[in-house]
């Protein structure tokens, strides 16, 4: 009896140790999961300007050496530099302040067959149109559809002008929710460009975003877009729901906006939680690319801003159009 229960016992603990083990090792396992999906997890945040401080713990990776400013590359740029790149944040209150139209593109003469132009004025950056391509060719070999078109790309101030003037009338109002106002609108950058829909039968028809154009919206954060306006975002970004506009910021931002709900003068803000000489943002997004970002600040004042860079990463540097510079290295 007593031998036989002292194995019983014995057998239970093995499995209780079993057990234990099993269980761990569970829990590690969806912790992972849960990490490949949610590589950080981001701080609560309120409406921007009132953002608490990084919550470090579990928020963001760091890698020893790299990620704390050890970097001895150096990118030197003209503090003018901080009014371009893919992160400018262009709205009613922050005016886009470029002139060149070196970078635009013709989206009829360059796009793929997966999509249309309204005309043949249409015109975007050139490097957002590439990225168009393959999001619309995604989209067409999911749906099927080809008829979402390119409403509106970039606008110069005059034509904004006009737009702004044709609103206020029509509506009969002093300021407008959807049209900005020359100077300050996405539409200058020619990151920025309203979807619609082909007519047909000659009939305007609008785009929402519904149905199966849902794909775009859930999307596009793969081939670094956002849809700008949201319905949720509208006290942040003092423009109405806007699901035909969208904005291109580039990978991985778009992936972690997406993520983690937040509109760019959320995230533009968010960024300056990680300065070069703190902590960086490590992101792994859900195609297991790994990215490293970070804040330099650009005083005004200072004609040149010296940015630390990796020599042997692949990086880019993006003006936020306010007070400095955003580094993106493609971690490899
Ligand atoms: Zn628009």
């Amino acid at each position: 009896m007593r031998k036989r229960s002292r194995k019983n016992e014995l057998m239970m603990r093995r499995f209780a140790i079993i057990f234990g083990i099993v269980a761990i090792l569970s829990v590690l396992a969806a912790g992972t999961a849960f990490v490949g999906i949610y590589v950080f997890k981001i701080l609560p945040i309120g409406s921007a300007g009132s953002m608490s401080p990084p919550n470090l713990s579990g928020v963001v990776s760091q890698s020893s050496g790299t990620a704390n400013g050890t970097y001895s590359g150096k990118a030197e740029k003209n503090r003018q530099e901080i009014y371009q790149g893919n992160l400018i944040l262009v709205n009613n209150e922050t005016e886009y302040q470029l002139d060149s139209e070196t970078h635009l593109g013709s989206v009829f003469d360059l796009r793929s067959q997966s999509y249309k132009s309204q005309d043949k004025n249409v015109r975007l950056d050139k490097n957002v149109i590439q990225n168009l391509n393959q999001m619309m060719d995604a989209f067409a070999q999911n749906t099927g559809k080809t008829d979402v078109m390119i409403a509106s790309g970039y606008r110069d101030r005059e034509l904004q002008t006009k737009l702004y003037r044709e609103d206020l009338e029509s509506r009969q109002t002093s300021t407008s929710l959807f049209v900005t106002k020359p100077g300050f609108s996405e539409h200058h950058t020619g990151l920025s460009f309203d979807l619609g829909l082909w007519p047909t039968n000659g009939f305007h028809r609008e785009y929402t975003g519904s149905g199966e154009y849902q794909w775009i919206a859930k999307n596009c954060y793969r081939y670094g877009f956002v849809v700008r306006y949201k319905s949720d975002k509208v006290n942040v970004t003092k423009i109405g729901n806007e699901p035909w506009h969208i904005r291109y910021v580039g990978v991985p931002h778009a992936y972690i906006m997406e993520k983690e709900n937040l509109c760019l003068e959320e995230y533009i803000q968010y960024l300056k939680n990680f300065p070069y000489e703190g902590n960086h943002l490590m992101v792994t997004d859900d195609q297991n690319h790994r990215y490293e970002i970070y804040y330099k600040a650009a005083p005004a004042g200072q004609e040149t801003v010296s940015v630390p860079v990796p020599e042997n990463e692949d990086y880019d540097i993006s003006g936020n159009n306010i007070d400095g510079f955003i580094v993106t290295i493609t971690l490899s």
